[in-house]
């Protein structure tokens, strides 16, 4: 433990924010890292418990006390070592991860939060700035071929994994870019590609070989979900060209909204506006959604919801406007039911901060037409919930203008033909069922094909997709040599 006194001498220090009004002129990212001084104290509030629940709380089990204390000290440099030793990719969750180790931190009891994921964040861009995150080239090949459907995080944490462990991996993505929903789909704002890009070049650098615009298993996509593939792989040759095959292909089918007008112009699932502004951005093709001047109603309060108000506000909307289903949660969660699990709270985005009505328990019963087949406004009901169940309050409609209408309910399940492809058996949320304790965790029941991530467990965090690879990795390592040194 760096400073013992360190908690009760130092207060919490969030990373600083560009204003609003600079931030929303660009599509960089706008979150200043702590500087080297600031790191230091703010390391030095960790109390280094016996117990740390933020170690457990962290789905990668970081390694936090330990990190904490060599910022204290000021040795980064061991301190990146530790961070890497649990997480591949602390860039990815340093800039995005809602960070559940700060809501599980003991100082967070009855203070403010040791903030964790700000020195996470310090540690690896020092990393980087330092010349210190270099590839790790296997010393010995081991003639193992492994193949990765997705190149998300989850696909990712498992490539680099076994890449390092001597096997030759290549990593099949059906759009034109490395990452996953890292790439297209999370705005630039909240992370700039470049950060993907330079692991990438690492990887490449480990052995790892990517290839882009190849769709496997099943061209047979639903409406709106992104493919750039030229390419065709079915499962079959995967299967015979490869020792292993880990499907990593996300969850990729959004919730619909099946009310009258869904069909109107206007009308979008939100990756369908999110992803363009990603090509728009990176590329320079224009997105040919714009909110410039328009009413826009997002429906879906999470991060994809908050994601769209956002990018709307960035191409200058008139109105933005955020409906929830559910009831508003409470602003500060009772830390003495809560700790050390993730508390129900209301949650507000930067995104929201930039400008954005929030409006709870209201239910959308129909778009309305302006009589050429484009949205014109949106016909809502407040809501009330008594021991679950949801019934609409008499009298309550109301109606709202709306050009532009972002569906952000989350999503479903991954895209059963795919799984089908393979013949891999579903859960009965539509997911790809694998285990992920005991023997033959993250297998399926087709030989040797794995799954790990979004694809398995369902939509959920890049930490999680993180811990996924890197566990599934592990497995796979096993079941090509019969034994292996990957931690779980
Ligand atoms: C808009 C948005 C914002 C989010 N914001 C956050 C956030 O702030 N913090 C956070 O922790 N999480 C966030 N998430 C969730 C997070 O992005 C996902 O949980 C995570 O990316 C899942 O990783 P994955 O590797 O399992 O799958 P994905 O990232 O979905 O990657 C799967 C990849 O597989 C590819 N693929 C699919 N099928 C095929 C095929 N047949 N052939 C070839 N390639 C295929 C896809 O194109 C995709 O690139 C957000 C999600 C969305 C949609
Ligand atoms: S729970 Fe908080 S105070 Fe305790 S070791 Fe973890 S970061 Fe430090």
């Amino acid at each position: 433990m760096g400073k013992p006194t360190g908690f009760m001498e130092f207060d919490r220090l969030s990373e600083a924010y560009d204003p609003v009004e600079q931030r929303l002129k660009h599509y960089k990212e706008f979150v200043h890292t702590l500087n080297d001084e600031d790191a230091k104290t703010q390391g030095a509030r960790c109390m280094d418990c016996g117990i740390p629940f933020c170690n457990n709380g962290c789905p990668v089990n970081n390694i936090i006390p330990d990190w904490n204390d060599l910022v204290y000290r000021g040795n980064w440099k061991q301190a990146l070592e530790v961070l890497h030793s649990t997480n591949n990719f602390p860039d990815f969750t340093g800039r995005i991860c809602p960070a559940p180790c700060e809501a599980a931190c003991t100082l967070g009891i009855n203070a403010a939060p040791v903030g964790i994921k700000s020195i996470e964040h310090f540690i690896i861009d020092k990393g980087w700035e330092m010349g210190w995150v270099v590839p790790q080239p296997p010393k010995a090949k081991t003639g193992k071929k492994i193949a990765v459907v997705g190149s998300g995080p989850a696909g990712l944490a498992a490539a680099q994994q076994l890449a390092r462990v001597g096997h030759a991996v290549t990593v099949f993505e059906k759009s034109d870019r490395i990452g996953g929903l890292l790439g297209y789909g999370i705005p630039d704002f909240k992370l700039e590609k470049t950060v993907i890009d330079r692991r990438v070049a690492q990887m490449e650098a480990e052995g790892v070989s990517f290839k882009t615009k190849v769709v496997v298993g099943s061209k047979d996509l639903p409406a709106g979900i992104n493919n750039d593939a030229v390419e065709f792989v079915s499962a079959e040759q995967l299967k015979k060209d490869f020792d292993a095959v880990i499907v990593a292909a996300g969850s990729e089918v959004p919730r619909d909204l099946p009310v009258p007008g869904r069909e109107l112009k206007g009308t979008y699932a939100a990756l369908e506006f999110l992803i363009p502004q990603n090509k728009e951005v990176q590329a320079g093709k224009t997105n040919p959604i714009n909110a410039k001047g328009r009413h826009v109603i997002v429906i879906g309060g999470g991060d994809t919801g908050s994601d769209c108000v956002g990018t709307s506000n960035r191409q200058g909307a008139a109105s933005v406007t955020q409906f929830e289903l559910m009831p508003m949660p409470p602003e500060e969660e009772n830390k003495a039911l809560t700790w050390p699990y993730w508390p129900y709270k209301l949650r507000t985005s930067s995104s929201h901060d930039e400008g954005c009505s929030r409006d709870f328990a209201v239910a959308t019963k129909a778009l309305i037409d302006d009589g050429k087949g484009n949205v014109k406004a949106l016909k809502a009901v407040r809501v009330e919930w008594k021991d679950g169940k949801m019934s609409e309050v008499a009298g309550s409609e109301f109606e709202l203008p709306a050009d532009l209408v972002f569906l952000a309910m989350g999503f479903t399940n991954p895209v059963g033909s795919l799984l089908e492809a393979f013949g891999i058996e579903k859960d009965n949320r539509g997911n790809a069922k694998a285990t992920t304790d005991g023997d033959g965790c993250y297998a399926t029941n087709v030989g040797k094909v794995f799954a790990a991530g979004d694809v398995r467990r369902g939509q959920s965090l890049v930490v999680w997709a993180i811990r996924e690879g890197r566990q599934c990795a592990r497995e796979v390592d096993n079941f090509l040599m019969g034994s292996t040194t990957l931690p779980r």
